[in-house]
């Protein structure tokens, strides 16, 4: 690390540069293909474009209201109404975020304590743990279980205590691409119903399940919601991940709860693209009810593309990202495997052991986001192929 005489011990000692930031910038000095980080290669909507551009030369250039712009709001409690069969209170449940990303570090800094554990499902999304230990909680890592990273309930059961404060799910999966059933979340509301365990559910690709399987929301189990911050991202939603917009639905307490925190991290969002958002929302809702065939063709392009090659996939349930066992190829661990598959073979990928407490010591895994062009999925397909 850096010499410095004044340098006082790090808050997050033993965290390096998130995987994402590393494998994209060793896609970009190599020059390989990158279906590592996850962001697609094509366009934002025109209809979403223009309209950003339309508030943006009308002067909403203006802070907007802390908790998010009403239009935006109440367009996304007509979704949530129509999608999931919830009424919210756009007034007072739904909150305008900077990105997911902060979603969940005010989620957890709402309310997890010094000392408060919080139970984690690895392989977990890397945002997690930091912003857990940052709030002084103790991060709790069970794995998910089985080639399908089923959620074992008996563990989870096993796992809460007297000091557990909060789970953190996340449905459809990254970075495995699992989707959790219905019949789990509704043995998941049993579990729960005689703790005061509080639940973030990280839905980011709640637009993003396969094969006619509808998502389950936690917003579709009232005894489950009454406890849980449901979070949403629309830089996966409208294919503008550099946005940095999203939102979080929860029952009025914990939204209060959370905009005390909210207000002080971020205060409020990019006020033009709050607008074009709840235009777009409302003329145009066939993009998010076809969002799932649209990336399930790509799934299923990429998968039928390494058919003939010595990776094993088995086809994702839900988000735009593929799992591939190279096991048939090498034994090198995850991460060299990468390293060497963007140097040499001109592909870049994300090792999944970086996301584990304890990575299992035989699995092979790495994980490749599809969200990008036809073209982009044939070329990196070829180069996978001739391993
Ligand atoms: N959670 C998960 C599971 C994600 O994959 C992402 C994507 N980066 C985020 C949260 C953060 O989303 P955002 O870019 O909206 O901050
Ligand atoms: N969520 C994106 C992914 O999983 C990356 C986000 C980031 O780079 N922080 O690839």
């Amino acid at each position: 690390m850096h010499e410095h005489p004044t340098l006082p011990p790090s808050k997050l000692p033993g965290v390096g540069t998130t995987i994402f930031t590393v494998m994209s910038q060793l896609a970009a000095d190599q020059g390989a293909i990158d279906l590592s980080q996850g962001y697609p290669d094509f366009a934002v909507p025109a209809p979403l474009l223009a309209r950003v551009e339309h508030h943006l030369r009308a002067g909403h250039n203006q802070y907007a209201p802390m908790a998010g712009l009403p239009a935006l709001r109440e367009a996304i409690a007509e979704k949530t109404a129509a999608l999931y069969g919830v009424e919210c209170d756009p007034g007072e449940q739904i909150t305008i975020t900077s990105g997911a990303t902060e979603a969940l570090f005010a989620a957890i800094h709402a309310f997890v304590h010094p000392g408060d554990e919080v139970i984690l499902l690895d392989p977990a999304y890397d945002a997690y743990d930091p912003a857990v230990r940052l709030a002084g909680g103790r991060p709790v890592h069970l794995p998910l279980s089985g080639p399908g990273f089923d959620l074992d309930l008996d563990r989870l059961a096993a796992a809460i205590g007297p000091r557990s404060r909060m789970l953190v799910l996340n449905t459809p999966h990254n970075p495995t691409g699992a989707v959790l059933p219905a019949s789990r979340i509704e043995a998941l509301a049993r579990l729960l119903r005689d703790s005061d365990l509080l639940v973030v559910s990280d839905e980011v690709y709640e637009h993003m399940v396969f094969d006619g399987e509808e998502h389950a929301s936690l917003l579709r189990y009232p005894a489950l919601f009454e406890r849980s911050l449901v979070i949403s991202s629309f830089g996966k939603t409208c294919h503008a991940t550099g946005w940095k917009i999203g939102y979080v639905v929860a029952p009025r307490p914990l939204s209060a709860e959370f905009r005390r925190v909210h207000q002080f991290v971020q205060f409020c969002v990019a006020t033009p693209l709050q607008h074009a958002l709840a235009d777009y929302l409302r003329s145009d809702p066939q993009h998010y009810r076809e969002l799932p065939a649209f990336y399930q063709r790509k799934r299923d392009l990429f998968c039928q593309l390494l058919a003939g090659s010595r990776f094993r996939l088995t086809p994702s349930a839900g988000t735009y990202f593929q799992l591939a066992d190279y096991s048939a190829i090498s034994d090198e661990p995850d991460v060299d495997f990468a390293r060497r598959l963007t140097r040499d073979a001109g592909v870049a990928a994300i090792p999944v052991s970086v996301f584990y407490a304890a990575p299992p010591a035989d699995q092979r895994l790495l994980r490749f986001c599809f969200a990008k062009a036809d073209e982009t999925l044939r070329a990196a397909a070829e180069r996978l192929e001739a391993l």
